[in-house]
C-alpha cells in the first residue's frame, strides 16, 4: 500500500498496519493517513471483506500527529486525520482497532474513530493537547463524550496525563484487554464479533451521557477549572466542547470543537506552551556532543551531605532504582537526613500516592554511611555539603583519593566556581557541576554545568543521568550564579528598588502574581530564608565597591531577626502555623524610613511598571548570559525559568516572552529606564541591542 502503512486481507479481515517507526506518526505530508483511506476504500468494495483490523507495526499503535510536521505547509491532496475520521464514519463495515503501546493524542483519536477496541496490557492512553494549550482537534471531544459520558471524558482531556490498560477498560475506551499475541487475539477477537453481528457502530451515532442538569454540569466544571488552570486557555476550551457534545448533533459539535481549536492554536498562551514542549527536548541537545558520545554506565551512586540538598537528591536515585550511598560527617547529622527521607516518603504513602512496598523498596537502596570510603564503588559521586569554598575542595580532594578511576566527581554548588573546585582534583575532567533546586527530589530542573575540562563522556551521562531521574537537564557554563540564580539575582534587586521608589512587597508581589508567577519576590524570598543572602552580604561588604544604588531594607529586616517563615516573619508576618503572608506595617514603616534616608522622593509605581522591570532585568540579564555563551540557546533560558522559578508556563519563559513583546520595544523601555536618575544600574545588553536593530528575535 506504502512504505508507511501495509494491507493485507486475512480471511474476512482486513488487516491495516502501520509502520512509521520510532512511533507510528499520523503524518500528513508522509501520506500514512492517505495510504490508511486507500485501504479501508480498498476493503470497502471486496465482497471478501466484511471488517477491518488496525494495529501498529513496531512496539506501540501511535503516538499521534507528527510533530516535525507542526507550523509546516501540508502537502495538497493528501488526506488529514478528520478527512480519514470523516470517511470511516461512512463505513458500514466494522472497523476494529488493536492498541498496543503509546496511544496518544491523535492515536487515540483515530482509535476512537474505529467502532470497537481492544488493547494489550501495555497500553498506554491520553489525550496530552491540553498541556500544549490545544484541544483534541480530531474529533476526540465530540466522540469520547458519546463513549463514555460527558463527565469522564471532560475529566480525561483536561486532565491530560496517561493511564494504562486496564484503567482504560474500566472507563469504556477499549473492549477488552487482550494477553498474548496482539495481531492473532485481536483477529480471533474481531472474528467472533462479526460472527455475532457486531456491526458498524460509530461513536458519533451515540448520545453522550450526563447524570445531571447540563448547565449544572458546565458551569460546575468552568468554576472547577477556574483556579487550578488560571491563564491557560485550553481547558475552557474544552468544556464548551463537551457543552456542544451534550447539546448539539456531531457535525455541528464537531464544528464547534474545530473552530475552538483554531482560536487556541493562535493564542500566545498556546505558542508559549507549544515553544516550551520543543524547548525541553531541543536543551537535551549539546553543539559538540553529538547524540553517539561514549557513555559512562551508572548502576551506583554516592551522595556527600545529608541535609537539605543531600537527602533531596538522594531520594532521586532511589526512586528511579539506583542504589545510593549517602555520606555525613556525625551519626547526628546522618539520621537526620534518613529520617528526613522516611518522613518525605510516609507523607506520599499517606496520600495514597505511593505503596508502603515500593517505600520500603526505596528506602533499601539508600545506604546511609560514615565513612568517606564507602563512595569507592559508586559510578557517580555528588558532593552537597557546606557552600563554603574550602569545605568543598577539601572534600574533592579526599572524592578524588577514593573515588574509583572514569567516575563521575559532581558538585551541587550554587555560587562557586566548578573549575576551581575542579583544579584541586587530579581528575578535572571527571568534574562536573550538577546544580539541583530545593526542594531537590520535587523540583525538576537541573543545571548540568560544564567545567572548561568537563569531559565530553561526563556531559553525555549526566544529561542522560538527568532524564533517568526524571529532572528536565539543561546545560550551562561557570560563571556566578550559572543562568537561573544570576538572573533573579537582577531580578530581587529590582524588587528591592521598586521598594525603595515607592512600592510596598505586597504590591509587587501582587502584580509579578498576576501576570502569572507561582510566587512574587518577597513571598518566595519569605519562603526562602532572609538569612542566607544576609550571611553573603556581610561577606561581601569589605569588598562591595560603593554601589550607590545597595538597597539597605532586607539587611535591616534582618537585623530585628526577621529571616522570613521560619521565625514567623520577614518582609510580612505570619500567623502560627500558617504560610499566609500578612502586610506588616511595621515593614511598610521601615521602607517608608530607608527612602527617606537615601533622599528618594516616593511615588506611585504602576503594576504594569513593576511587572515590566522585573520581567526586564531578567530578559536583559538572560541576554548577556547567552552573549557570553553561559547558555547555550535562548530557549534553554526560557527551559530553566519554567521549570525551576515557576515562571508561568503559558507564557513562555522570559526570552520568549520579550520575543512575542518585541525585542525593540522591550529596549526602548530599558532605555527609559536606564535615562532615569534611579536607573543607574540598567544598561541595555549588546545581544538585545543588536537584535533589536535587526528585527530580530532571541527565539529564532
Ligand atoms: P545543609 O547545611 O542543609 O547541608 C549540608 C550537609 O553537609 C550538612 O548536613 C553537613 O553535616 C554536611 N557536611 C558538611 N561537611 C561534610 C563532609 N565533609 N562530609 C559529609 N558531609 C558533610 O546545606 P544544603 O542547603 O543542603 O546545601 C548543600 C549544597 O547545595 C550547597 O553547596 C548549596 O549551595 C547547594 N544548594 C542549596 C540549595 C538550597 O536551596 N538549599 C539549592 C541548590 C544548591
Amino acid at each position: 500500500m506504502s512504505e508507511f502503512v501495509s494491507y493485507e486481507v486475512q480471511g474476512p479481515i482486513g488487516v491495516i498496519t502501520l509502520n512509521n517507526p520510532p512511533v507510528n506518526a499520523l503524518s500528513v505530508n508522509k501520506g500514512v493517513l492517505q495510504a490508511m483511506l486507500d485501504a479501508i476504500k480498498e476493503g470497502e468494495h471486496d465482497q471478501h471483506v466484511n471488517g477491518f483490523l488496525l494495529i501498529g507495526g513496531g512496539r506501540n499503535f501511535s503516538g499521534g500527529a507528527d510533530i516535525t510536521e507542526f507550523g509546516k505547509g501540508r502537502e495538497p491532496g493528501l488526506a488529514t486525520l478528520p478527512d480519514l475520521l470523516a470517511y470511516m464514519d461512512t463505513v458500514t463495515k466494522p472497523i476494529f482497532a488493536a492498541l498496543s503501546g503509546p496511544t496518544m493524542g491523535g492515536g487515540l483519536e483515530l482509535a476512537l474513530g474505529c467502532h470497537y477496541r481492544v488493547a494489550s496490557p501495555d497500553t498506554l492512553i491520553a489525550l496530552p493537547e491540553v498541556k500544549l494549550g490545544i484541544l483534541p482537534g480530531g474529533g476526540g471531544t465530540q466522540r469520547l463524550p458519546r463513549i463514555i459520558g460527558a463527565q469522564r471524558a471532560l475529566d480525561f482531556m483536561i486532565d491530560g496525563n496517561p493511564i494504562k490498560a486496564d484503567q482504560a477498560a474500566e472507563l469504556g475506551i477499549v473492549d477488552e484487554v487482550i494477553k498474548g499475541d496482539l495481531l492473532k487475539n485481536a483477529m480471533t477477537w474481531a472474528k467472533r464479533a462479526i460472527r455475532e453481528g457486531k456491526g458498524a457502530r460509530r461513536a458519533s451515532q451515540l448520545t453522550a451521557s450526563l447524570d445531571e442538569d447540563v448547565d449544572t454540569f458546565i458551569n460546575a466544571a468552568h468554576e472547577r477549572i477556574a483556579k487550578r488552570w488560571r491563564g491557560y486557555p485550553a481547558p475552557p476550551a474544552i468544556i464548551e466542547c463537551v457543552k456542544a457534545a451534550l447539546t448539539l448533533p456531531f457535525d455541528k459539535g464537531i464544528g464547534v470543537e474545530r473552530s475552538e481549536f483554531a482560536a487556541l492554536v493562535r493564542s500566545d498562551e498556546s505558542k508559549a506552551l507549544r515553544h516550551l514542549f520543543f524547548a525541553e527536548r531541543q536543551a537535551a541537545k549539546i553543539a559538540d556532543v553529538p547524540s553517539g558520545t561514549p557513555q559512562i554506565p551508572v548502576k551506583t551512586a554516592a551522595v556527600i551531605g545529608a541535609g537539605t540538598m543531600g537527602g533531596g537528591i538522594t531520594m532521586n536515585f532511589a526512586n528511579a532504582g539506583i542504589p545510593v550511598t549517602m555520606v555525613e560527617v556525625n551519626q547526628e547529622a546522618l539520621d537526620r537526613g534518613v529520617e528526613t527521607i522516611r518522613k518525605n516518603y510516609a507523607a506520599t504513602v499517606s496520600k495514597g500516592r505511593l505503596s508502603q512496598e515500593e517505600m520500603d523498596k526505596r528506602m533499601s537502596l539508600i545506604k546511609p554511611s560514615l565513612q568517606m570510603k564507602s563512595i569507592g564503588r559508586a559510578d557517580i559521586t555528588i558532593e552537597a555539603v557546606f557552600e563554603e569554598m574550602d569545605v568543598k575542595k577539601e572534600v574533592f580532594k579526599k572524592m578524588d583519593e577514593i573515588a574509583k578511576a572514569g567516575s563521575i566527581l559532581a558538585t551541587n554548588t550554587s555560587t562557586l566556581d566548578v573549575n576551581e573546585i575542579a583544579a584541586t582534583t587530579s581528575r578535572p575532567e571527571s568534574v562536573i557541576g550538577l546544580h539541583f533546586f530545593s526542594p531537590a527530589n520535587v523540583m525538576r530542573l537541573l543545571e548540568v554545568v560544564r567545567g572548561d575540562k568537563t569531559g565530553k563522556d561526563v556531559l553525555a551521562t549526566s544529561m542522560k543521568l538527568g532524564k533517568t531521574i526524571a529532572k528536565v537537564p539543561v546545560c550551562v557554563g561557570v560563571c556566578d550564579g550559572f543562568v537561573g540564580n544570576r538572573m533573579i539575582h537582577t531580578y530581587l534587586k529590582e524588587a528591592g528598588y521598586l521598594l525603595e521608589e515607592g512600592a510596598l512587597p505586597h504590591q509587587v508581589d501582587r502584580a509579578i502574581e498576576s501576570f502569572g508567577f507561582a510566587m512574587g519576590p518577597f513571598r518566595m524570598s519569605d519562603l526562602a530564608g532572609l538569612d542566607i543572602g544576609w550571611a553573603i552580604r556581610k561577606r561581601q561588604a569589605a569588598t562591595r565597591s560603593a554601589d550607590e544604588r545597595y538597597v539597605k531594607i532586607a539587611d535591616l529586616i534582618c537585623e530585628k531577626g526577621r529571616f522570613g517563615q521560619k521565625t514567623g516573619a520577614g518582609y510580612y508576618r505570619y500567623e502560627k502555623g500558617s504560610r499566609a503572608a500578612i502586610s506588616d506595617p511595621e515593614i511598610e514603616a521601615l521602607i517608608v524610613e530607608a527612602s527617606r534616608e537615601k533622599g528618594i522622593e516616593r511615588r506611585n509605581i504602576s503594576d504594569t511598571e513593576i511587572v515590566e522591570r522585573l520581567l526586564y532585568s531578567l530578559v536583559n540579564e538572560g541576554a548577556n548570559i547567552l552573549d557570553e555563551g553561559i547558555a547555550q540557546r535562548a530557549s534553554d533560558i526560557d527551559v530553566i525559568y519554567a521549570f525551576g522559578y515557576g515562571f508561568p508556563r503559558y507564557r513562555g519563559g522570559p526570552m520568549f516572552y520579550a520575543d512575542l513583546v518585541g525585542l525593540d520595544k522591550v529596549l526602548t523601555a530599558i532605555r527609559r529606564y536606564s535615562d532615569s536618575p534611579l536607573g543607574v544600574h540598567w544598561k541595555p545588553a549588546p545581544l538585545l541591542e543588536k537584535l533589536a536593530a535587526e528585527g530580530g528575535k532571541f527565539n529564532e
